[in-house]
């Protein structure tokens, strides 16, 4: 999400350069490098989140990609020439404007970005329209999230961008289709670091289209419910920073094995080498990447035999293996794939390739590994995951002999809820109250929803009457968010129970004794939160 404006400016610079050198040069290789230089600013671009660059950035590379074809005849014609000079001018021309508007600015969001999240770290949330009366149920929506949206019209002087990254949600119906583009171009440069979201949007291509090349982040379509739009917003100010893709390199060159991991660098992919195939185990055990590359040939093993040794550990039984080779043999290349492979690239690789197939390799495994740990309605770990990640945190809060509070957490009269607004209904309230916990817990803190309507929380360096008053905001707040229901609401209460480390020291004793406390809290009378032993 995060990155300098040196950094960027310098990422862009990498760009023009190699423009420059294709210019001097123009040979089908330094048309590649000038591909890699645009798809490793791209990545970029997204990787840190600057929104506002990316649509120029990510049609620049479509061009230069249809044109990336050893057929191709280089120098390319004038005409595609001047276009690509002017893509690349205007890119460098909009990252200096950039980088000079978010100068000074980045630090302070480093510090919000570091900091604890209890201090409700909220982005500014501007809704612009013409009429305030039909998202007036939305307006009031967010409030109880804790996400204070102004209602501004086309009209009104834009506010000052003080230095967050605000989220604009647009209603662009009052005005004409014709005008939308350029409207939100005109928003993406003064807030630079936002976040554009078209609500409202009719679900045909023109409005689309103008909505998506003025440059907005996404467009929520007419008749999408209040649920659907309040989601979106909560996903975006999750703020979940992505961990950077690992990948092992298990390559027996030492010129080959750099070689890869500068290119993967370039694409902020993070990688380990190892040069001697015995040390495979141990390295994954270590590095825990997300993807190895391994070399088919390499001297006391080949990468098939590593393959099928690592495929023996039920723990890297998913772990995706490319294979890397300068074998062109169809046949060796289905039996490696059979014996455990998951791709098969031919040295010399090509730059562009090797780093879309290891993304989106990663990404299935990661997408894969989500729905193993973590629960499908609200995205928080699941049961069994949750409950190895407190003993995980246990394992070093004992070495460090540091404080840990356990929470159970549960909805009162849930039954009730489902009965009388029906299951889906139920389900959403649930999901209301993991979005809350989201937004107000910590990064480090562990959130898990460990039965139906039931959530067992950890909480570092926290003691039990801290936990309490973190717990009993969240209660309260919790007990305040409006539920919809036909054109009415209901309101939902939750209890808590508290257990603190080192009063008892295991994860299923702290567990136990959370949950005595909760139920200490629903004999008590519900929509409150007791600690463990008083
Ligand atoms: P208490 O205040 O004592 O917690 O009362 P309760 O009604 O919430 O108690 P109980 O734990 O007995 O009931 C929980 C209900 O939650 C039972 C089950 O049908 C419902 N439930 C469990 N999982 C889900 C789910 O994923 N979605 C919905 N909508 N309901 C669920
Ligand atoms: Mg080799
Ligand atoms: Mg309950
Ligand atoms: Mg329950």
């Amino acid at each position: 999400m995060l990155c300098s404006p040196e950094e960027l400016v310098q990422k862009n610079q990498a760009v023009t350069e190699a423009w420059a050198r294709y210019r001097a040069v123009p040979s089908f290789e330094s048309f590649v490098e000038l591909a890699v230089s645009i798809n490793s600013f791209t990545e970029f671009l997204i990787d840190k989140g600057v929104a506002a660059l990316h649509h120029a950035s990510h049609q620049l590379e479509q061009v230069a990609l249809a044109r990336f074809n050893e057929e191709v005849a280089h120098p390319l014609p004038q005409h595609e020439l001047d276009d690509l000079d002017q893509r690349i001018a205007t890119l460098a021309q909009m990252t200096r404007s950039h980088a000079d508007a978010t100068a000074g600015r980045v630090e302070r969001r480093m510090e919000t970005t570091l900091g604890t999240r209890n201090t409700l770290e909220v982005v500014h949330t501007w809704l612009i329209g013409h009429d305030a009366e039909p998202w007036q149920a939305l307006l009031a929506q967010l409030g109880y999230f804790g996400i204070g949206a102004e209602f501004l019209t086309w009209d009104s002087a834009l506010p000052e961008d003080n230095g967050g990254a605000p989220l604009l949600l647009l209603d662009l119906n009052s005005l004409p289709v014709a005008e939308w583009s350029e409207r939100i171009q005109v928003l993406r440069q003064r807030y630079a670091m936002g976040q554009i979201i078209c609500i409202g949007v009719p679900s045909e291509f023109e409005p689309l289209q103008q909505a998506l090349r003025g440059g907005c982040d996404g467009c929520l379509l007419e008749g999408t419910s209040l649920h659907g739009i309040v989601e979106r917003i909560m996903e975006l100010n999750e703020r979940q920073e992505q961990e950077a893709y690992r990948v092992l390199i298990v390559e027996d060159s030492k010129t080959a094995s750099h070689l890869i991991q500068r290119t993967l660098e370039e694409n902020q992919i993070v990688s380990e080498i190892v040069n001697d195939p015995r040390q495979v185990l141990s390295a994954l055990r270590q590095f825990n990447p997300d993807l190895i590359l391994m070399d088919m040939y390499m001297p006391n093993c080949t990468g098939v035999e590593a393959a099928r040794i690592i495929r023996q550990h039920g723990e890297f039984l998913s772990t995706p293996i490319v294979y890397l080779s300068g074998e062109t043999n169809v046949a060796l290349q289905v039996d490696a794939m059979r014996l455990g492979g998951d791709h098969f690239l031919t040295k010399p690789f090509n730059p562009v390739f090797l780093n879309a197939i290891v993304k989106s390799k990663i990404e299935r495994y990661r997408a894969l590994r989500r729905t193993m740990y973590h629960d499908s309605l609200t995205g928080l770990l699941n049961h069994s995951s949750g409950k190895h990640t407190l003993d995980m945190l246990l394992s070093s809060v004992g070495h460090e002999g540091g404080l840990l509070s356990v929470v159970m957490m549960d909805i009162d009269h849930f039954k009730k809820v489902n009965d009388s607004y029906g299951h889906p209904v139920g389900d959403q309230v649930i999901r209301s109250l993991s979005w809350l916990l989201k937004q107000r817990l910590r990064k480090h803190d562990v959130l898990c929803r460990y039965g139906g309507e039931e959530f067992l929380i950890a909480l570092p360096h926290t003691d039990a009457d801290q936990a309490f008053v973190i717990m009993d905001r969240i209660r309260q707040d919790f007990s305040q968010i409006r539920h919809p229901f036909g054109n009415s609401h209901f309101l939902a209460t939750g209890s808590g129970g508290i257990a603190t480390y080192s009063l008892y020291r295991t994860g299923d004793a702290l567990i136990k004794a959370a949950d005595e406390a909760l139920y200490q809290a629903k004999r008590s009378g519900r929509n409150r939160i007791e600690i463990s032993g008083t």
